[in-house]
């Protein structure tokens, strides 16, 4: 059945796509608080990332940290 093959192939991309993303966890640079677990491509940003999100215990826009 060419539905199966088909199946298998789209299995193989998922998993491909699964080890080209880290698991990453970013952490507010001014409480430390861990507010955001997301993923990241490792070929795009190979290197820490910084992004500004919203802190709840800040209450505020500060910039997040990768942190492991
Ligand atoms: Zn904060």
């Amino acid at each position: 059945m060419w539905l199966r093959g088909a199946d298998a192939r789209l299995r193989i991309t998922e998993i491909g796509i699964d080890m080209a993303r880290d698991k990453i966890i970013l952490a507010c640079g001014d409480c430390k608080e861990r507010n955001y677990f997301t993923t990241k491509n490792r070929r795009k940003h190979p290197e820490r990332v910084e992004w500004r999100k919203y802190c709840p215990r800040c209450n505020k826009h500060t910039l997040h940290k990768e942190t492991k």
